[in-house]
């Protein structure tokens, strides 16, 4: 018998991790893979943040931290909340995580119960599922559809809400589909919450700065809920810093305690020089993202402009983060060159991957099994080949 606990057993390994370690081993063969399946930014860390790292290191700034965070970073996170988002948060309202992800999976374990349920808009970031299952509560995805660009509305909501409810979940810019919330649309969703007091809001804004429409809005701008809204952010796509491992979140002070104690029990916190590096960022600005929007954005059209003669793919134009996520079911039931049978998304990604050597992840893992993703984060000559290669592929179906 497995040694292993049923909690582990019952969970799925990252699919974007799965697919990249596939992509890796063809790599590691020889083969000329462009590998579209990771969420990451091509680009370096901006230079002043690693110069603040290396300050932080000579200076001998190695010892643990307080488990929240710095304080100097954690007020430096209030300062970012009000200059961009409008929002009052003091320092204690703020807990600095080992990224967004430690971020959020703080935030699940400190409000889910066994049983509860947790509304997750679908498409979905693959982890959350995850981590509504290891806090044991059900996770509810919520499907919106593509001709509202995935988006979730205040009615469905309103519709899928139980007493049961605990939590609803999602992003904006929105990974996998790049939707973006607009003002009106968060302000009827809180209108919903207002009617549901037991309802709490997990919104994850790690895509703020990569937004091609303008308008970031936070959903705790909404005074009737903002005590019951709990805002995650971070560093790894702004500001390029996925290796660093630095994201956070804001919220009531109970529940920021609680996501306190939680972090202090599994990780005590992210790394020192890390949160220095934090500082620098913040205390930067945004010029350095606003310049890697630009190209973002050149990306998205450069592939869409592609991507809208493939037959078969429907793709809504993203207006944030760094994807495509077009719906490829057209392809379902086709006979690859070698005989095989693509029966859905997962066929299809492994079939891209071994003809075209272009990796993409399955919409599957996304709660969208109609769908692939590809991201945009790469260099532009990259990309057309990619496509190029994808769209001769497609062709051989
Ligand atoms: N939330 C979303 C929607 C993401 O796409 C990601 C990273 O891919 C994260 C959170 C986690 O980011 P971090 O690197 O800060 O843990």
């Amino acid at each position: 018998a497995s040694p292993l606990s049923d909690r582990v057993l019952a969970m799925n390994e990252s699919a974007t991790i799965a697919m990249a370690k596939k992509c890796r081993e063809l790599i590691a063969k020889g083969f000329d893979v462009i590998n579209l399946s990771f969420g990451e930014p091509d680009f370096q860390t901006p230079q002043y943040i690693k110069d603040a790292a290396k300050q932080a290191l000579d200076e001998g700034y190695t010892f643990y931290t307080p488990v929240p965070g710095i304080p100097e970073l954690r007020q430096a996170i209030c300062d970012k909340f009000k200059r961009d988002n409008q929002l009052d948060f003091l320092p204690n309202q703020i807990v600095v995580s080992t990224g967004a992800k430690q971020a959020l999976a703080n935030v699940v374990l400190s409000l889910v119960n066994p049983g509860d349920e947790v509304i997750v808009f679908s498409p979905y970031w693959v982890s959350y599922e995850e981590m509504v299952r290891l806090a044991e509560g059900t996770s509810v995805p919520l499907v919106g559809t593509l001709e509202n660009d995935y988006k979730v509305t205040a009615a469905q909501l309103e519709a899928a809400i139980t007493e049961r409810t605990k939590l609803i979940m999602y992003s904006s810019p929105c990974n996998p589909t790049g939707a973006v919330f607009t003002r009106a649309e968060l302000e009827e969703i809180a209108a919903v919450m207002s009617r549901h007091p037991q309802v709490y809001a997990l919104a994850d804004e790690i895509y703020e700065y990569i937004n091609f429409v303008g308008e970031h809005v936070s959903l705790a701008q909404f005074p009737a809920v903002k005590d019951r809204v709990i805002t995650v952010n971070g560093f790894s796509k702004g500001y390029a810093m996925t290796g660093w491992r630095l994201g956070y979140l804001a919220a009531r002070p109970d529940i920021a305690a609680a996501c306190d104690k939680m972090q202090s029990q599994i990780t005590s916190g992210t790394c020192s020089i890390t949160q220095r590096a934090g500082l620098a960022a913040l205390r930067g600005g945004r010029t350095s993202a606003d310049e890697m929007v630009e190209a973002y954005r050149r990306r998205r059209d450069l592939v869409l402009d592609i991507v809208k003669d493939i037959p078969g793919f429907k793709t809504p134009t993203p207006s944030g983060a760094f994807y495509i996520f077009p719906e490829v079911s057209a392809y379902f039931g086709r006979t690859a060159p070698d005989g095989s049978t693509i029966r859905n998304s997962l066929d299809l990604a492994l079939y891209l991957l071994n003809d075209a050597l272009v990796s993409a992840v399955s919409g599957e893992a996304f709660g969208a099994p109609e769908c692939l993703r590809f991201s945009t984060a790469a260099a532009d000559d990259k990309l057309v080949e990619a496509f190029r290669r994808v769209k001769a592929s497609l062709a051989k179906l």
